[in-house]
This record gives C-alpha cells, sequence and structure tokens, in this order.
C-alpha cells in the first residue's frame, strides 16, 4: 500500500529486513518492475514475481558467494545494456539511492 516508489519499499529495514541496493536492483529486473513505480500501482501478479525473484535472487547470492554475482549487476553502469533485450540500461534515484534498469522490459 502507499506512493512509496516499489524500490525504496524493498529498502526499507521495516518491511523486508533489509533488501540491500545491488540485490533490489536484481530483484526488479528479474521481476521485470520499473524500480520507480509506487507500491499501490502493483497488482497481484506483480507482488507475486516480485516475491518470487527476490527469493530466486537471494538464494542465487548466497549460492554463488554474493550479491555482486546476480546477472544485472555488471550491467549497472553507463555503457550497461541489458542482458536480455540489448537496451542500454537506465539510471535513476530512487529513495536516496543509484538504481540501474531495464527501460524496455521493466514496466
Ligand atoms: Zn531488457
Amino acid at each position: 500500500r502507499g506512493r512509496t516508489a516499489v524500490k525504496a519499499r524493498l529498502l526499507d529495514q521495516s518491511v523486508i529486513a533489509g533488501v540491500g541496493n545491488l540485490l533490489a536492483d536484481e530483484t526488479l529486473w528479474q521481476a521485470r518492475v520499473d524500480p520507480r513505480r509506487t507500491v499501490d500501482t502493483l497488482a497481484r501478479d506483480d507482488l507475486t514475481r516480485l516475491h518470487r525473484s527476490l527469493r530466486r535472487a537471494t538464494r542465487a547470492a548466497i549460492r554463488d558467494g554474493g550479491v555482486h554475482t546476480g546477472e544485472i549487476i555488471e550491467h549497472r553502469g553507463p555503457h550497461g545494456r541489458c542482458p536480455r533485450c540489448g537496451t542500454p540500461m537506465r539510471r535513476a534515484s530512487v529513495g536516496g539511492r543509484t538504481t540501474w534498469f531495464c527501460p524496455t522490459e521493466q514496466v
């Protein structure tokens, strides 16, 4: 609920015990959700996808040795391209943190 951007909510300690900045970007990219969306615009299936993606990204990070091993992490940057569709990654600031996302797929 509310007008908070979805990424800010993911980073909020009180909601899901502190998802880190990189893990939040990875989760939102996996779920194909725009980090700037406010939580009140998320439908049930968006929430299901976010929940599933968060769990998958967390497990992968533990298995592979850290959140820096996420699929999108090396592509976060001014010359990065989305590894799924090739679109140049876009930068934004959400909740005071830098976020990188695919403007084509993350809607
Ligand atoms: Zn993409």
